[in-house]
């Protein structure tokens, strides 16, 4: 795990993988902005393409279609001042990938091996050219084995539900809260058992549990182990 502590800041990739509301996103964030490294959100990368083939009306079981839409597909992202703008073929989508009926779509797309095969590519080239923060479900175990640092953040399921409520309500969706709880413990069901990419912890990856943690704790958690080596 400390063998690349000497790498440059600029060549660190730090894998930051879980399930949906175990802080991922803010937590790597942070973590990026203190270190000064890229913030890589690869589930944003997942729903933009759901949102194409949406509004393409593509038959979401026809994979080859799909992986043919990943090949013919530009995603980009962009993060100034604290926001992400997510591009798909130029067009910043950001406000359209998080809604609930989106969310649950995502899975048809994420479960093609290559429509992975073809993120995955994407996901490396942009992490090895500047060193990043990527955060999603396989970065330790497929997108980056050699991560200089690999984290698995986890929390208890109404803990997570309870986050994701009150992350869709504050950008003003109107959902509720079994709703939502349902949706985290599907989503973790056809996240763990795909048949490629699924969620689980990587070789030499650190878990944190994050239930009764702050941002404020994990983050600090996170950056004394980097530069430390303890928790
Ligand atoms: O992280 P987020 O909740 O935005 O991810 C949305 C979905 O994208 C996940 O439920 C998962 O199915 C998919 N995803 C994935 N691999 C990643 C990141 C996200 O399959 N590396």
């Amino acid at each position: 795990m400390h063998r690349n502590l000497s790498r440059k800041s600029s060549s660190l990739v730090i894998a930051v993988d879980g399930p949906a509301g175990s802080g991922k996103s803010t937590v790597s964030k942070r973590i990026a902005k203190a270190l000064g490294l890229l913030y890589i959100d690869t589930g944003a990368m997942y729903r933009a393409l759901t949102l194409k083939a949406i509004r393409q009306n593509l038959d979401l079981e026809d994979e080859r279609a799909l992986v043919s839409l990943a090949g013919s597909t530009k995603i980009d992202l962009e993060e100034a001042n604290g926001v992400l703008k997510v591009h798909l073929d130029g067009e910043d989508v950001a406000g359209f990938i998080r809604t609930p009926e989106l969310t649950k779509k995502v899975k048809y797309i994420a479960r093609v091996p290559g429509v992975r095969q073809e993120m995955v590519k994407l996901q490396r080239a942009i992490g090895e050219r500047t060193g990043a923060v990527l955060e999603g479900r396989d970065i330790g175990t497929v997108v980056f084995p050699d991560a200089s640092f690999k984290f698995y953040l986890d929390a208890d399921v109404e803990e997570r539900a309870r986050r994701r409520y009150k992350e869709l309500t504050e950008l003003g969706q109107k959902v509720s809260r079994e709703d939502i709880k349902k949706d985290v413990v599907l989503r973790d069901e056809s996240d763990m058992k795909r048949s490629v990419g699924a969620l689980k912890k990587a070789d030499g990856a650190i878990i944190i549990d994050t239930t009764n943690l702050s941002v404020d704790e994990a983050v600090k958690k996170i950056l004394r182990f980097i530069k430390c080596g303890t928790l």
